[in-house]
């Protein structure tokens, strides 16, 4: 016997090994010895099982197992000390389930069978799921009784995996083939049958459980497409094809509103030997795609359309990258060819240097702002001609608030511009000359009733403030009073159409608003009226005339006083020249002679007068010629004074006289100089009173002066004196005559000398008046 129970044992690889090598003595079963013939057997057929086999034996269900089963142990953990061990021991975590079955089979009953139970085992360290498809079958011992239980099983983890692993990924597909509103479709190549899912079958107008005939199928295809689908369908399955399949068709099918258009795919497969074996796909209701992408292309087109009507360009920068897609007008309205490539840098080229910063810098702010931009620039052509350009851009931001893109428009205003700009150069011409006319303008809107006038309109009335201008309150009564009346009159005038036909020409005095000043205000406009003749627009300008008013009045006085002057000693004559003929007639020679004299000296008056006004031209002409030489000026002093003293005086002309002074210059025209400050000394002090003149010789100059004892001249007056025209006007002093030359002639004549004059006066105190000449004056 102890030989035979070592053949039992023998083989079984390496759980054989360990079987024969284990002590059983310490076991209840004993030593193999001691074995029965039934457990002997079981081992033996255990051990040398390719099949895993598992064997509880003896009342503590001691454990046996063999190589095939050992894999199902892990690596770590029950193996190899469930060798020997008794049931209870081993599978504490799965007892309570699995010692049923065992006393079920151990007590006489059935053999049972469990299909792919989960029955988690402690394996590799973990508690695993673990799948068992196995049979627990009694083995009996000598006696008849039920010695142990073998249990024939087969661990079915990977099968029942990868089964739940298909299952979800089924599901999965399903869920994806509902969410994707897909009909699914699966053609039997050899009944040309196909069976598809419901969605399909309703495309299709075919009732849910039914099998479809494919030429059944066919029938609701468009007659258009129809043969389409067919040859498409025959070419998926030649395996030159490469069984693929993808085909868009309409289904008109009775029982649905509209054709629906449907998008099939597919994929036919081959055996080896080229026959096809399957050929199934998908199928996509693309109806409302296709006609939202139809409508989408038209209104693509329609707004391309509109676009290319405008000449608007359009295109789409990706700020980051610099890259521009852009339409074909886009490029032309820059000079480009259409099919140019042109980004952001070529753009930026082609504006003029001048521009770029101010478009950068718009472009930049919009992107700040995230508002829309418009910006004018001119550019320059690749044929270097001048365009201007109009564009306009969004800015686009991405999830995190980043700008991302600009789209816009860009149009070729050049047209517009040049006109803009010839606009602008005719505004500024006007401006130019307004300005340079010191013109002002008014413009008065009727209908609006607002009324605007610009800086110089605003002097012309003295007016400072920078609010709306009103009519009554900054036009009218800014009026003289004296003009009032008859400018309203000149305006009603040309309000009315019948009688001006709006033409508005006059001149006017202004007092300032806020300067009280008078001006003088030449105002020509237009009125300009509706068709039914009412006025709504009146417009002008207004020129100040204030210092050509006065000189007018000027020379309106002027001429008056010369008059005068020149008809009085003409008078004179006339009637000397009348007392004259008389006496000659009643040969009175004394008297004749007397009247003579006295015609004379009137002659020489006026010839006095004339002679200042032809110097006076003469000076201001430049004609004037001076002839030097050198002269005594204390001579001249002496003969001048003699000569006045000849012909008779009012005064007392006291000379001291200083001695030779030589100098050099004009000596009649320094003459000229001592008879007139002589002459306004006589004219302008009291008879009896006495002149002084005074000649002072220095080494330089000599200084002459006349001084009087009349009533002396104001300092407001004394610097005006030298002036031309300039006369002092005194209302409680009789009116001496004179033309206000006199001094001015005398000044100039000092000033060819490079000589200084001047007055010194205390008013109510006499005058003295000075002037004082270079001995070499050049
Ligand atoms: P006219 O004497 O012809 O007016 P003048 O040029 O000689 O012109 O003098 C200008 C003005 O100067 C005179 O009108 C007068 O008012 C003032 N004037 C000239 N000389 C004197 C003077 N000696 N005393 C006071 N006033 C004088």
């Amino acid at each position: 016997m102890s030989i035979a129970y070592k053949q039992y044992l023998q083989g079984g690889g390496e759980m054989g090994a360990l079987t024969r090598a284990f002590n059983w003595s310490d076991t209840l079963i004993g030593s193999p010895q001691n074995w029965s013939q039934s457990l002997l057997t079981t081992v033996s057929i255990l051990l040398n099982s390719r099949f895993p086999m598992f064997l509880w034996w003896g009342e503590e269900l001691i454990q046996f197992y063999n190589d095939a089963y050992r894999p199902s142990l892990g690596k770590e953990g029950k193996h190899p000390a469930a060798l020997g061990q008794r049931g209870a021991d081993c599978w504490q975590e799965i007892w309570p389930v699995i010692y049923p079955l065992i006393a079920q089979v151990m007590a006489g009953g059935e053999s049972s069978w469990s299909e792919n139970q989960l029955i988690p085992i402690y394996r590799n360290g973990e508690l695993e799921d673990v799948y068992w498809t196995f049979s627990y079958s009694r083995v009996n011992d000598e006696s008849g009784k039920p010695g142990g239980v073998l249990v024939i099983c087969n661990e079915t983890t990977k099968q029942v995996t990868s089964f739940n692993e298909l299952k979800q990924a089924k599901m999965e597909l399903d869920f994806a083939i509902e969410a994707a509103e897909l009909g699914t479709w699966d053609l039997d190549p050899v009944t040309n049958t196909f069976i598809g899912n419901e969605r399909l079958k309703s495309w299709f107008g075919i009732s849910a459980d039914a099998e479809i005939a494919l030429s059944k199928a066919t029938e609701v295809i468009s007659e258009d497409d129809r043969d389409a689908v067919l040859k498409a369908i025959a070419e998926a399955m030649q395996p030159s094809s490469g069984g693929h399949y993808d085909i868009e068709y309409t289904i008109i099918n009775p029982l649905m509103p509209s054709p629906r258009l449907v998008r099939a795919k597919g994929k036919a497969l081959f055996d080896a030997d080229g026959v096809v074996y399957r050929f199934s796909g998908t199928m996509e209701d693309i109806t409302s795609e296709r006609s939202n992408q139809l409508e989408l292309a038209e209104s693509n087109q329609r707004l391309e359309m509109a676009l290319d009507a405008a000449m608007l360009g359009s295109y789409d920068l990706d700020v980051r990258s610099g890259k521009m897609n852009s339409t074909p007008q886009f490029k032309t309205n820059f000079g480009k060819e259409p099919e140019e490539t042109f980004d952001l840098e070529d753009l930026m080229k082609s504006i003029l240097p001048a521009y770029r910063s101010t478009v950068r810098e718009i472009i930049a702010r919009c992107v700040r702002e995230q508002n829309v931009y418009v910006a004018d620039y001119p550019i320059c052509w690749p044929d270097g001609s001048i365009h201007w350009i109009r564009a306009h851009g969004k800015p686009e931001y991405d999830a995190k608030g980043r700008i991302d893109r600009i789209i816009g428009v860009a149009e070729d205003i050049t047209g517009d511009v040049t006109i803009r700009k010839e606009l602008e150069r005719v505004y500024e011409q006007a401006r130019l000359s307004k300005q340079a006319a010191q013109m002002g303008t008014f413009d008065m809107d009727l209908e609006n009733e607002t009324m605007e006038w610009d800086e110089r309109c605003r002097t012309l009335f003295g007016i400072s403030h920078n609010d709306k201008v009103i009519y009554e309150r900054d036009f009218l009564e800014g009026l003289h009073p004296e003009d009032n009346e008859r400018i309203r009159a000149a305006i009603d005038r040309a309000f009315n159409k019948t009688v001006s036909d709006g033409d508005y020409d006059v001149e006017y005095r202004t007092i300032g608003q806020e300067d009280q000043k008078l001006r003088w205000v030449k105002a020509k406009g237009k009125v300009y009226f509706s068709p039914s003749g009412l006025p709504i627009r009146f417009i002008g300008s207004v020129l100040d005339i204030t210092e050509q008013k006065l000189d007018e009045l000027r020379k309106n006085d002027f001429i008056g006083m010369v008059s005068h002057e020149l008809k009085t000693p003409l008078t004179t004559i006339k009637a000397y020249t009348q007392v004259g003929r008389l006496l000659a007639e009643s040969l009175d020679h004394e008297k004749l002679s007397k009247t003579l004299e006295r015609t004379e000296r009137q002659i020489r008056k006026m010839t006095t007068m004339i002679n200042g006004f032809l110097n006076v031209s003469r000076f201001e002409s430049g004609k004037i010629q001076l002839n030097y030489e050198t002269f005594d000026i204390d001579k001249l002093i002496i003969e001048t004074v003699s000569d006045l003293n000849l012909f008779g005086t009012s005064h007392h002309i006291n000379y001291r006289a200083s001695g030779p002074a030589l100098l050099q210059g004009d000596r009649d025209k320094i003459a000229s100089v001592l008879s007139n400050l002589i002459g306004n000394a006589i004219k302008y002090s009291p008879a009896m009173s006495v002149i002084t003149i005074t000649c002072i010789p220095g080494s330089e100059a000599i200084e002459i002066s006349v001084s009087d004892n009349g009533p002396g001249i104001k300092v407001s007056d004394q610097e005006k004196l030298f002036e031309r025209y300039y006369r002092v006007e005194d209302k409680r002093m009789p009116t001496i005559s004179g033309f206000g030359i006199g001094l001015y002639l005398s000044a100039e004549i000092v000033r060819w000398h490079n000589g200084t004059i001047g007055v010194k006066s205390t008013p109510g105190d006499g005058a003295t008046f000075y002037f004082s000449l270079p001995i070499q004056p050049f």
